[in-house]
């Protein structure tokens, strides 16, 4: 992702222009310096562009339509003054980027043996922003309201999580994703309406036969296969019979010519998230397994069994986690483990397990798969680096779409699992296990997630509110009783909101 420009926020200063030319002189300059700070914000991994105060309803309407049409990817308003908010309504009701609402002001202190008129006259966001809030309010404008001084690194640390999801926010929005396959059958959680997630999310969503992608893999060239067979061998460590001269080097040159042509296929048609289905592997020889986990750690979202849903949030959550620290992947609720006040879920799948939540080096193996009823697959095996992450699943729920959340803590696993043939991730669910996973089930939300060590619950809620998707979370202070109540309540208002 290096390759795209670094994502733009606008910085919107409201004022009026009663004040007079001198007023407005120091409301700009002052507004560009609390613009430069938040630029500078190692905490914000985008750039923040200062634009000129605003003091008409016809100047705000323009900049709010040229943020989505400049290719912003929100927009951040601060009233350093007051700024009477009949003018914000036309603007704000054709803004079509994220908002974060920024109440602060200039100073952290208060000059008490200085302060007069002039200064109360341009120090005033501590009124002008709640006549800010009002119309929002009023509007019903879905946004972030962030109050601090920018010095203050919980603020800059809340508007970077801001421009994380805003970030995710457009990712999703010209998301293309390709089904090889349609879902596993019979299977009831990984459907899901597209034309809602269109509509929602801005993704499409669009089948492909499992055979157009087996033509495209088919006319891999050699050469290819022989540099991406080296680069493996450079990257990983690679069992001796996978290795040039091993009895299976073949299944590894195999293995490498379907990540050659899933690649290909993918940025063709320019999708970057994508679903394969192990009942319907077409002319493929191997079930994708290395291929899909590579394909993850560059960015693509995967979902299995056609899980598309899965798929869109791991390509969001790697969007929204560009430069932070820690991997995200693609993850199932496996088996646990029930040692009375220990106890701990592991997490793989039958392959397709992301490398970036790797805690080594990991391994290139060949093992036999028990479904699917083809040749052996090569995979990578790991297992997950330890630390506190969230595991984020989406359900459709009919009418609408539930995002839920758990908090958890990925450990070590307490002993070796030298006979496990995938990678997989050993974690401590917050509150526990019991009440994880009661809540989790009570909410219907699925075993197919995204496990991220890089975004944080905070991230995913600025998402959901851009979104304007329900979204519970599960965490330390989950108590079942009142969860279900709050998906009672969720519900009625999902409904309501809506409207008829
Ligand atoms: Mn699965």
């Amino acid at each position: 992702m290096a390759t795209h420009p670094e994502p733009e926020v606008w910085f919107l200063t409201g004022s009026q222009a009663m004040y007079g030319e001198d007023t407005l002189r120091q409301v700009a300059e002052q507004s560009r310096q609390i613009a430069a700070l938040l630029d500078e914000s190692p905490h914000i991994p985008a750039r923040v562009v200062w634009k000129p105060v605003l003091t008409t309803s016809a100047d705000i309407l323009q900049v709010c339509r040229d943020a989505a049409a400049q290719g912003a990817i929100g927009v951040i308003a601060w009233m350093h003054t007051f700024s009477p908010a009949k003018m914000w309504i036309s603007g704000l009701d054709a803004l079509q980027t994220p908002l974060l609402h920024l109440h602060t002001q200039a100073n952290v202190l208060l000059p008490w043996d200085e302060i007069d008129m002039d200064f109360m006259n341009l120090n005033q966001a501590a009124h002008g922003d709640r006549e800010f809030g009002y119309i929002q309010t009023r509007l019903g404008v879905a946004r972030k309201t962030v109050a601090g001084h920018v010095t203050d690194p919980r603020v800059a640390s809340r508007v970077g999580a801001w421009t994380r999801a805003a970030i995710g926010w457009s990712a999703m929005r010209s998301l293309r994703l390709a089904r090889f396959g349609d879902n596993m059958r019979d299977v009831a959680v990984t459907e899901g309406d597209k034309v809602e997630a269109e509509l929602r999310f801005g993704v499409s969503v669009n089948t492909y036969g499992v055979n157009d992608l087996v033509r495209v893999v088919d006319e891999v060239a050699d050469a290819q296969i022989d540099d991406l067979v080296k680069e493996y061998d450079d990257t990983f460590r690679v069992a001796a019979e996978l290795r040039p001269g091993g009895e299976r080097h073949d299944s590894l040159r195999y293995a490498a010519r379907q990540e050659l042509g899933l690649r290909a296929f993918l940025d063709a048609g320019g999708f970057r998230a994508f679903t394969t289905n192990f009942e319907d592997l077409g002319g493929l020889r191997q079930l994708p397994g290395i291929a899909v986990q590579r394909l993850m750690a560059d960015g693509y979202g995967f979902g299995g069994e056609g899980d598309w849903k899965t798929s869109v949030l791991v390509h969001t959550l790697k969007a929204m986690s560009a430069g932070a620290e820690g991997g995200t992947s693609f993850m199932e609720d496996y088996t646990y483990d029930l040692t009375p006040g220990a106890e701990l879920i592991l997490g793989a799948h039958m392959l397709e397990v992301c490398p970036t939540i790797a805690a080594d080096v990991p391994n290139v193996e060949i093992h036999p798969l028990s479904i699917g009823g083809r040749e052996d697959p090569v995979r990578l095996v790991f297992d997950a680096e330890p630390g506190p992450a969230v595991v984020l699943g989406l359900a459709d729920m009919g009418e609408r779409f539930r995002l839920v959340a758990n908090e958890v803590d990925v450990v070590s696993p307490p002993q070796p699992l030298p006979r496990l043939p995938v990678a997989r991730a050993v974690w401590r669910p917050r509150p526990d296990l019991a009440g994880s996973s009661e809540a989790w089930i009570t909410a219907g939300a699925p075993h197919h997630t995204v496990l991220s060590r890089a975004v944080g619950v905070e991230e995913l809620h600025d998402l959901a509110e851009m979104a304007r998707t329900e979204l519970v979370v599960i965490d330390a202070d989950t108590n079942l009783r009142r969860f279900a109540d709050e998906l009672r309540w969720n519900q009625a208002y999902y409904r309501l909101a809506r409207g008829f």
